[in-house]
């Protein structure tokens, strides 16, 4: 009785999704959503109490996981007192918030414009490096994802922006990527010269380095596959923008709050960005919120010019209120040091998975932010899905993935890609459960390897 409840109960809320919504990034027919019914900690539960470890916290964004009610709470407060007034009003949930970043970020980064959300934190990022430096031309990767507003697309490479792009944002001048698994200029790291790089240089060359306002690159790469920045890397691109008067924003709107084990991904490189622009762990997702942290010298250059940047939502209270205590909650349950602790027992699990697994191309992370590359061919490292595969090309992909959802996993898997970036409060337990789950899963992509 009890189960024909919920069937019946699952299925008229997912009806009532299909009829009356639209799901993003999918053909409207033939998805499978799960009906999430409540969610704690690491793990997601639906209507008939199946439970999945979220091995992808969300988008990427959950990282104190699951409904804490600290957050909820603070929420309920600030509603009660305020729960909206126009950004040209100060509050003191402002105010604070503002502090902490200030506290939390790199160096002199000390200014924070609030956004709504990581594509409305790289718009204002882009806009404000033109309006400070006068110049136009913004550098950006192309294995990268900035958001889906018109000009965080047009910034990002992800082919996810090909089907709307013949009017999209001028003046983005894309680069190849620190593919180092996959060199683009077909180098191999320890006997390379930073080819990658040097191409940066040579771009910024071609292009007239008066013209170009900033080079945007994630923090630490995320959706595009996790492709890990080589060590000297950020320096070479910091002493390009430091020769040629260029800003560096940095985008940590996945890899920002701890998510790599720091604070932001940047202070893996040793370097300081000109802005930080986030979004997601700010909040942990619990309400839409983001932000652009600038340095006190662009601040500064706005003290008498008008900062021609706003939204009807910038600062709003309650989100405020939703990011101060989830930065409280980062602090007092020790997350950033356990997300690199977990980073490390991670690493070394996969590693052992690679043993068994020929399908394991490679494994890259930083910090709970990690991606396995599954492929058919070790030695030739041929994917087992491509770039922008079609929905042929995923066949295998996407049996592992439906293996891997039955099993009681939520992640993302895309193109050849499986994520692991669960919560920040998972532990050695919980991240032993989801790798047995990902390993049972890779069987399928095993038997279509070569080296079966
Ligand atoms: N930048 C990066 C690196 C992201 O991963 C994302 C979203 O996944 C965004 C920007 C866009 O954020 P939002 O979806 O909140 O606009």
């Amino acid at each position: 009785m009890l189960q024909t409840t919920s069937i019946t109960e699952t299925s008229e809320i997912l009806q009532q999704n299909f009829d009356y919504t639209l799901f993003s990034w999918s053909k409207q027919k033939g998805i499978s959503p799960i009906a999430v019914k409540y969610a704690k900690g690491v793990y997601l539960y639906d209507y008939d109490d199946k439970r999945y470890i979220d091995f992808s916290s969300g988008l990427m964004n959950v990282n104190i996981g699951h409904s804490n009610q600290r957050v909820t709470e603070a929420v309920v407060k600030q509603m009660q007192q305020v729960s909206f007034v126009t950004p040209s009003c100060a509050t003191k949930v402002r105010g604070e918030l503002g502090k902490k970043l200030a506290e939390i970020t790199p160096g002199n980064l000390t200014k924070t414009l609030f956004t709504v959300c990581g594509a409305t934190s790289i718009d204002n990022a882009i806009k404000l490096a033109r309006l400070y430096t006068g110049r136009h031309k913004i550098i950006a990767k192309y294995r990268a994802y900035h958001g889906a507003s018109y000009g965080a697309m047009s910034a990002g490479g992800d082919p996810r922006k090909l089907q709307s792009d013949s009017q999209q944002l001028p003046n983005i001048i894309h680069v190849e990527d620190p593919y180092c698994y996959r060199c683009p200029f077909g180098q191999t790291f320890g006997s390379c010269h930073y080819e990658c790089a040097s191409h940066v240089e040579r771009i910024i060359e071609f292009e007239g380095p008066q013209n170009v306002a900033a080079i945007l690159m994630e923090g630490e790469s995320g959706s595009s596959g996790c492709i890990k920045y080589p060590p000297d890397y950020f320096k070479k691109i910091r002493a390009l923008c430091d020769k040629h008067g260029i800003l560096l924003i940095v985008d940590e709107v996945m890899s920002g709050f701890g998510r790599t084990g720091k604070w932001f991904g940047i202070e893996n490189h040793g370097v300081m960005p000109d802005m930080i622009a986030t979004a997601k762990g700010i909040t942990s997702g619990y309400l839409p919120f983001g932000a652009l942290i600038v340095s006190d010298t662009i601040a500064s250059h706005f003290d008498d010019r008008v900062l021609m940047l706003g939204l009807t939502y910038s600062a709003h209270p309650v989100a405020c209120a939703a990011a101060l205590e989830n930065l409280k909650v980062y602090e007092d349950e020790n997350l950033i040091e356990n997300a690199a602790a977990m980073g490390k027992y991670l690493e070394q699990r996969v590693e052992e998975m690679k043993a068994v697994h020929p399908s394991i191309g490679d494994f890259r992370n930083t910090g709970l932010l990690g991606c396995i590359e599954v492929v058919k061919n070790r030695d030739t490292k041929e994917p087992m899905a491509p770039f922008n595969a079609s929905a042929d090309e995923m066949a295998v992909m996407n049996k592992v993935a439906a293996k891997i959802k039955e099993l009681g996993m939520y992640t993302f898997v895309r193109w050849n890609y499986i994520f692991i970036a669960p919560p920040l409060c998972i532990n050695k337990e919980q991240i032993d459960e989801g790798l047995a789950i990902i390993s049972e899963a890779l069987k399928i992509a095993d038997a279509n390897t070569e080296h079966r």
